[in-house]
């Protein structure tokens, strides 16, 4: 059974940027397991995946328009202090939940403090990054009508409700 859409997909992974250092690894862990057409992974790494089978082992460059998106610098802004009240301590690194001018969700990263200035970066951290996926399919199968519906995978390795 070769992955198509409406698949749920065990593999394991592990995930390196130019420079060969691992950002991300199931190993040591339980296989990530995704429902394949759902954008439940990034574009570049399901077009991969699609149409292999179980066994199948891949070594896959995918670049960031593929990935996590360009790295945009309009999404660098500086805000006041004020503007996270109720925060104890701001420090460089912290991540918060953001609505964006289109209401979708982001997240957005402390890049600097200077004073009364915030600078945010709202880029995904692995935006701009070219990836480096080494991938094993370990199980496929077919999605319920559920999990279709819901966009992801339950049980093991899914969602639990
Ligand atoms: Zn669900």
């Amino acid at each position: 059974m070769p992955i198509a859409a409406n698949k749920a997909v065990s593999i394991d992974y592990t995930l390196t940027n130019d420079a060969g250092e691992v950002i991300d690894s199931s190993a040591g862990g339980a296989p990530l397991v995704y429902l394949q057409g759902a954008g439940n992974i990034i574009p570049g790494l399901e077009k991969a995946l699609e149409g292999k089978d179980v066994g199948a082992e891949l070594t896959v460059a995918i670049e960031p328009e593929e990935a996590y998106g360009e790295y945009s610098a309009e999404l660098v802004s500086t805000l006041s202090r004020s503007m996270f009240e109720g925060v104890d301590e701001l420090e460089v690194g912290m991540q918060f939940h953001a609505s964006a001018p289109d209401g979708q969700m982001q997240i957005v990263t402390i890049r600097d403090l200077d004073g009364d200035d915030v600078t945010v970066d709202g880029n995904h951290p692995l935006a701009g990054q070219r990836l480096h996926f080494q991938v094993k399919i370990v199980a496929i199968r077919d999605a319920s009508q559920e999990e279709i519906a819901h966009g992801h995978v339950h049980g093991e390795g899914g969602h639990q409700h």
